[in-house]
């Protein structure tokens, strides 16, 4: 097996600054931005033959059509990522299962199958978020940090005392694909002044894609055999120069020998891998 890079972009749209109960038109139109800018991240992406993974809000499904159809018409897949961007920690269990089956007859509409893959918002999770995407039939969920450049079977049932040692639960049939924050444009490109302070973002983009390169390099000389999950949002990457940064960091993956692959593709790689272990 090659390495592989899943380039994922998270089309949250409106919906992020719905969630941030920031619904003023001046937010509203930096998630529309998102909007804006699907047309050349597909147009990127199909000069280079990248598929990809877009996870979509039930809300971005619903406010886009014809972006989020287009989308799926280029072969991309997409998957779960809430309904209106919801932090899931705020939602009790019915709560979850009904945003997230919601969503999924959403998905299901558009692409005439139910959704293999499923990433929280803003990576937020809960003891039932695990169990919720096995009620669903979901394959893989794509929102974790427990390891760096190889898949694994996310776990449910944990148990924290603070007083005693960490008790683990069960490994459950979801293949986790895993994140990190070091891989996701937002923290690093993004501006915003929140009441809890300021995140400066607004970082040079070709050395942020640099960054990642070099995680991708790591990955190649120690994980032959690995993935590595990078988080990209439209109305981040998608403004202006970034884009040439992108495309000059998907020539640079594939100078590294690097395969691009859609999540789901690769979960249902690994799932065999992981059951033999
Ligand atoms: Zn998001």
């Amino acid at each position: 097996m090659s390495p592989t890079v899943c380039l994922t972009f998270d089309f949250d749209a409106i919906s992020l600054w719905i969630a941030r109960g920031q619904v003023t038109p001046g937010p509203v139109s930096r998630g529309e931005f998102g909007a804006y800018a699907i047309g050349r991240i597909l147009d990127l992406l199909g000069r280079h033959s990248v598929p990809s993974t877009f996870f979509i809000p039930g809300h971005t499904l619903e406010t886009y059509p014809a972006q989020c159809s287009a989308v799926a018409a280029a072969g991309h897949e997409i998957a779960l990522h809430g309904y209106a961007h919801e932090p899931v920690s705020t939602l009790d269990r019915d709560a979850e299962l009904a945003v997230n089956r919601r969503s999924a007859a959403l998905i299901e509409e558009l692409t005439g199958a139910p959704p293999a893959g499923h990433r929280t918002p803003s990576w937020d999770f809960t003891d039932n978020t695990i169990e919720i995407l096995g009620e669903l039939g979901v394959e893989y969920d794509s929102s974790l940090m427990g390891t760096d450049f190889e898949p694994y079977f996310a776990r449910s049932g944990d148990f924290n005392d603070p007083d005693r040692a960490y008790r683990f639960g069960a490994a459950s049939s979801i293949v986790e694909l895993p994140v990190s924050w070091t891989l996701d444009d937002y923290p690093h490109l993004e501006y915003l002044r929140l009441p809890q302070g300021v995140m400066p973002g607004l970082q040079d983009a070709d050395a942020m894609f640099e960054r990642f390169l070099r995680d991708v390099r790591y990955m190649t000389e120690t994980v032959p055999d690995g993935v590595v999950t990078v988080t990209l949002h439209p109305q981040v990457v998608g403004r202006g120069a970034r884009m040439a940064a992108l495309e000059r960091f998907v020539v640079g993956c594939r100078a590294l020998g690097v395969a691009f692959e859609r999540c789901v593709d690769v979960a249902r790689r690994f799932r065999p891998v992981l059951e033999g272990r």
